[in-house]
């Protein structure tokens, strides 16, 4: 059995193909049941913590395995029952094993836990979950295989490029799935080819596929690594028969040898250029290239929770940093007196001048930089911010970033966080630049079924 806290190392204390027996004490970012074996962490798909279960050592690296579960010799309670397998292997899903009662209670728990980590008490709220956590996400971008000759759209195993066909994607709008399968099978019956990463052959590399929440405006967008699409107008024809809500059919190329699924040009084979949607009061336009919240319901929870803990005025002059699509400003433009958003994706920008512009929206000025930087920028500039919201991405903020907010001296600075491990790290710098925290941290689930970890925290200032 696991030895606790060891403080050294020894030899790797696994073989592959060894069978061990362990208790399941942890779940990682991928959210992998954590094994240890004298402090060794072996990694296990579709193990939660409180189970005991034999292992099977598959992988052996230097400071880490993993395994997999050859019997579960207890189970938890929390365990899920009439869980899609698939959804678990493959990653689309990697929490949808634990009841969603025990998924809230995990995404608390780890905030807990990295506030612990830097000795700062806090206390943490119950995580607000969705009533339906499933079906929730607006958008699929969805790779395309050739398996034994057949067109097959699906996800990757986990950790590789290895296509498992998937119809039913659990967390994504049905309408969603529909619109690839369809076009799936649009493709298959005018024989077009799949590409193939490794011979750099074939058309087709992913389909796309997005719809407005509230509009039920759909996009379809196919991907190819050639220049042009076989059959594009048939394709659209039939994409219309079969898809009322169309409003949208692209082809966007992407002949580069990478990850990124999207290339930068787009030709609009059918109706418009871009899909329209609605978030809090406000229209949103959506081209193909467009970054758009992918949880539209929370999004809107989140956003207007933290805005009433920012206790608005319309006399505030207030900042949104890393203001992407400028979901936060938009949203609280009409409370306050003037905002300023920083992003630093120049596409991103410009959809949120559009968006304003479309929405009449005029006290607010947005600029494509680093948020570092032009926070600095302000701060020397004199501008004197009472609300600044920050909303930036896992690697969260940066020590100048703190520091020239601190010299702005607002009353109120509203992190939106989420990495719980970054937040946490930031947070201790904060303090000591003279905010408190107001009340407690306030964790909701963006992405219910994945171990994505959402949060607000409210800082207001106590220094002079
Ligand atoms: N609230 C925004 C989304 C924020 S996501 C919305 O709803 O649209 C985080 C954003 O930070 C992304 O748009 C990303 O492009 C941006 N970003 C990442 N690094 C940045 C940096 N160094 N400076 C400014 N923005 C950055």
């Amino acid at each position: 059995m696991a030895k606790a806290n060891r403080v050294y190392k020894t030899a790797v204390p696994v073989t592959k193909n060894q069978e061990i027996e362990g208790e399941v004490i942890d779940i990682t970012y991928q959210g992998m049941g954590v094994v240890k074996i004298d402090n060794f962490p072996i990694f296990v798909i579709d193990a939660i913590p409180g189970e005991v279960i034999k292992v099977g050592i598959t992988k052996v690296l230097k400071n880490y395995a993993f395994g997999r579960v050859v019997s579960r010799i207890q189970e938890s309670e929390n365990r899920a029952e009439h869980v899609d397998k698939v959804a678990i292997t493959t990653g689309i899903a990697p929490l949808a094993n634990l009841k969603y009662d025990a998924q809230l209670a995990f995404k608390q728990h780890q905030i807990e836990q990295m506030f612990k980590k830097v000795n700062v008490s806090v206390e943490v709220k119950p995580t607000i979950g969705m009533a339906d956590p499933t079906k929730y996400r607006n958008k699929a971008q969805v790779p395309v295989q050739l398996i034994n000759g057949r067109l097959e759209t699906g996800f990757y195993r986990r950790g590789s490029h290895k296509l498992v066909p998937v119809e039913d994607f659990y967390i994504q709008d049905p309408k969603v799935d529909e619109a690839v399968t369809v076009t799936r099978d649009i493709l298959r019956d005018l024989g077009l080819s799949a590409y193939d990463e490794e011979t750099n052959k074939g058309v087709v590399r992913h389909i796309m596929a997005r719809r407005g929440y509230y509009s039920h405006e759909l996009m379809v967008v196919i991907i190819t690594n050639t220049k042009r699409l076989p059959e594009e107008q048939e394709i659209a024809t039939r994409l219309q028969a079969k898809l009322p809500e169309l409003k949208s059919f692209i082809h966007n190329i992407n002949n580069h040898d990478t990850n990124v699924i999207m290339g930068q040009w787009n030709e609009t084979i059918w109706g418009a250029d871009e899909i329209h949607d609605q978030l809090m009061g406000k229209d949103f336009v959506i081209g193909p290239n467009s970054f758009y919240q992918v949880n539209p319901q929370t999004t809107a929870t989140l956003y207007t929770l933290a805005a009433e803990k920012a206790g608005l005025k319309k006399t505030d002059t207030v900042v949104d940093a890393y203001s992407g699509i400028g979901t936060i400003t938009l949203s609280i433009a009409d409370k306050v007196k003037k905002i300023y958003g920083v992003e630093v994706v120049e596409g991103a920008v410009e959809d949120a001048e559009k968006n304003a512009k479309n929405n009449h929206i005029d006290n607010v000025e947005f600029v494509t930089a680093d948020a570092p930087e032009q926070m600095v920028k302000w701060a020397e500039d004199g501008l004197k911010p009472n609300v600044v919201f920050v909303d930036p991405p896992r690697k969260g903020l940066t020590a100048e970033l703190i520091s020239a907010v601190s010299a702005m001296k607002p009353e109120t600075f509203v992190y939106i966080s989420c990495n719980p491990a970054t937040l946490a790290r930031d947070a201790v710098q904060i303090l000591a630049e003279g905010f408190e925290i107001d009340g407690a941290v306030q964790p909701l689930d963006q992405f219910p079924q994945t171990t994505h970890v959402e949060s607000i925290t409210v800082f207001k200032r106590v220094a002079k």
